[in-house]
């Protein structure tokens, strides 16, 4: 259940999000060594994304990760990667 509840709540607010929101949806690219990884494989507002201190780090290791796939601007939207 509380997982559940987790995918709902973006992790910087702690409030649900809803389907229809402007929300930067991740897979889960962190491991648990990595002090990030909660926020990770969640939905998170935009608004909240957006004045997150640890934005710049967050997209760095994006796109470290999933360099291959799919890239992540300054603003949390992800594109393929050609
Ligand atoms: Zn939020």
């Amino acid at each position: 259940v509380d997982q559940l509840k987790d995918s709902m709540t973006c992790p910087l607010c702690g409030k649900p999000v809803a389907e229809s929101a402007d929300a930067v949806r991740t897979t889960a690219f962190l491991t648990k060594r990595d002090p990030l990884w909660r926020s990770a494989g969640r939905q998170i507002h935009r608004s909240c994304f957006l004045v997150w201190d640890k934005r710049e780090e967050f997209v760095r290791k994006f796109n470290i990760v999933m360099q291959r796939i799919h890239r992540m601007d300054p603003r949390g939207d992800i594109t393929d990667v050609d």
